[in-house]
């Protein structure tokens, strides 16, 4: 049983271990990489690892409105989400893509 999930940034729907799961923890609205480790209770929202998939969740505020979830009308937002993300986390979600630009290592050396 495969469980999927929709990226934030181009909306397909992957297999879980296809994506970038970050985490809003539930108690003080930090955003977390999610690796599996346990104790991590929150909000989830996800992303291909896919580096125009990252650039683009990251660009705007997307995660922010996934990790809020739906407003309700007339009341004001139950969650709290740490916002902007830390640089940090930000670069641990780049490390997490799979297609980072990889340079051209055939170089062979020419004489
Ligand atoms: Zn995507």
């Amino acid at each position: 049983m495969l469980s999927t999930r929709i990226c934030v940034a181009c909306r397909l729907k992957k297999a879980q271990k296809d994506l970038i799961r970050l985490t809003c923890d539930y108690q003080s609205g930090e955003v977390r990489l999610n690796t599996g480790a346990k104790g991590l209770s929150g909000r989830s929202c996800y992303i291909c690892r896919r580096k125009t998939c990252v650039e683009q969740a990251l660009k705007g505020t997307r995660i922010k409105g996934a990790l809020e979830g739906r407003k309700v009308k007339g009341r004001p937002a139950g969650r709290s989400v740490a916002f902007p993300l830390s640089q940090q986390l930000i670069q641990l979600v780049y490390r997490e893509c799979t297609d980072t630009d990889k340079t051209c290592q055939n170089t062979q050396s020419k004489e």
